[in-house]
């Protein structure tokens, strides 16, 4: 089929810098670029299906109801007012035409001519081949899943609050979580904080022990990002908790009625089932004509320019960069913000620096360490060598995530949203209703009557769509 044909200016013949994703590096990318040329001197068009950047790190907390989800994104339109900002997904491109085929949020696909490429389409959740996963589980990437598992794992406790069955009590309040890294490890720790925190204090029918927290690891550690004493040190605090850490252990299926299967040979019903594990580029990149390695990746020079294609740059979850401050050659950098943040701003002033006719420079940046949340005061924590564990760990991922957030008016909310939970507790309502909003109102128009029904079970987010939507509900 011929798509229509959009050029990306309507007016002069300024280069036109396609960056294709308004995530970490999209988003710094365009920022440093709408500030280093002057409106005259290039147009920036920034594609992403979301309209707002998601500050991931952000989600377990605002999953556990520490920082209002709102609050941990960050609105492409108000955030690059000189860039031509649009709502869709880059379906394909041919960088040898340079032209981009776009699926807008609504109405025709159409193609868009560009002079400068940024790839930054990031990552999607690597899954695997498990029966039942497909059906049953949630990742934890967007902002929509992480509201979504507020909502489900508070409605699971008042499900469990509210019947004497105890099968369905045992049901409901097993969850379970696959994959061990950062993502993984704070979803886990932050959730069943949350949930622990609301059974001591509004359901006095329920105890912390009826819970049952199960984390799947295929490998024998946790977070690969620490050394091993600090991922067995985690591993012993989860464990003093009543959470249940298995290593060296496999998902090998989930049923439609929720009965998880271990390669340990355990079985329990579950009605949470969390993918965390591990992450693959996007695969949009397979409907281009930009090169790839064998893990899916982008190949790039260390000036970030993709490597033996002209106009063409690359950084963060897609990219494989060189790390030119590893001990062998051949390392590429790990798949994480610290990078991501950093590579945007190295790629942006090399694109600015090619406009004027400069060298670009090559990207250096020593892997500091990482800071995970393990809930309210508790935490882990490498940094530049030091180790902290407990409050002082937590404390760092606190102050040094508010460091991080883009723009003054996040930082604020987010602080805020602190202080308030500090004052006021924390607020710990499930709203399941967001998941099914039109329930109420179709039972009415169908039946005539007043729609008082229980909250439904609620349906995890299918599309694209119904994420934004859940997003925008917060
Ligand atoms: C829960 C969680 C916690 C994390 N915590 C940490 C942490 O503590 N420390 C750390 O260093 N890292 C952390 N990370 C990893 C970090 O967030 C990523 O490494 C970083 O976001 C990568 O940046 P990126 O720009 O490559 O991808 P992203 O930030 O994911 O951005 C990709 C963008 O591309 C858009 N996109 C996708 N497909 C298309 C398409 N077809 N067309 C146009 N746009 C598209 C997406 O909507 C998205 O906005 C965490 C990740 C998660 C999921």
């Amino acid at each position: 089929m011929a798509l229509r044909s959009a050029p990306a200016s309507s007016t002069t013949s300024r280069p036109v810098i396609l960056v294709v994703g308004g995530g970490y590096v999209g988003l710094y990318t365009a920022l440093r670029l709408q500030k280093k040329l002057s409106r005259g001197r290039a147009e920036i068009v920034v594609v992403d299906p979301q309209p707002h950047m998601t500050y991931q790190p952000f989600l377990p907390e605002a999953a556990a109801g520490s920082v209002e989800p709102r609050h941990v994104v960050v609105p492409l339109r108000r955030t690059l007012p000189r860039c031509r900002v649009i709502t869709g997904a880059v379906i394909g491109l041919t960088h040898a035409d340079k032209k981009a085929r776009i699926t807008p949020v609504e109405g025709a696909d159409f193609e868009l001519s560009y002079d400068v490429l940024v790839m930054a389409a990031g990552s999607v959740a690597r899954t695997l081949p498990i029966p039942g996963l497909a059906e049953n589980g949630i990742g934890f990437k967007t902002v929509g899943e992480a509201i979504y598992l507020r909502n489900h794992v508070l409605a699971r406790l008042d499900a469990a609050s509210s019947t004497d069955d105890p099968d369905v009590r045992r049901r409901a309040l097993t969850f379970t979580f696959v994959g061990g890294g950062y993502a993984g490890i704070e979803a886990f720790a932050e959730l069943e904080d949350m949930a622990r925190y609301a059974i001591t204090r509004y359901y006095p029918r329920l105890s912390p022990a009826d819970m049952r927290w199960v984390l799947v690891e295929a490998t024998g550690r946790i977070l690969p990002e620490v050394d091993l004493d600090m991922s067995a040190w985690t591993v012993k605090q989860l464990t003093a908790r009543g959470m249940d850490v298995r290593l060296n252990t496999r998902l090998e299926s989930v049923s439609a009625d929720g009965v998880v299967k271990l390669s340990d040979g355990e079985e329990f019903s579950s009605e949470t089932l969390v993918w965390t594990a591990g992450t693959k580029p996007n695969p949009m990149l397979s409907e281009t004509d930009l090169p790839r390695d064998e893990r899916g990746r982008v190949p790039c020079e260390a000036t970030l320019h993709i490597r033996g294609v002209d106009d063409a740059w690359a950084a963060g979850d897609l990219a494989a960069v060189p790390d030119l401050t590893a001990d062998q050659s051949g390392v590429t950098t790990a798949p994480n913000a610290q990078h991501a943040v950093r590579q945007a701003k190295q790629l942006a002033d090399n694109i600015a620096a090619v406009l004027s006719g400069q060298e670009p420079v090559p990207y250096r940046h020593k892997y500091v360490g990482s800071v995970a949340s393990l809930g309210l005061y508790k935490g882990v924590a490498q940094v530049y060598g030091v180790k902290l564990k407990g409050f002082p760990a937590w404390f760092m991922h606190r102050a040094y995530h508010v460091s991080r957030v883009p723009t003054f008016n996040r930082k604020a909310r987010v602080v805020a949203d602190w202080t308030m939970a500090m004052l006021f507790r924390r607020e710990v309502i499930s709203l399941g209703q967001l998941q099914d909003p039109r329930r109420e109102f179709v039972f009415a128009a169908n039946t005539g009557q007043p729609g008082h029904l229980p909250p439904s079970r609620p349906q995890q987010p299918e599309t694209a769509d119904d994420q934004a939507a859940a997003g925008q509900a917060g």
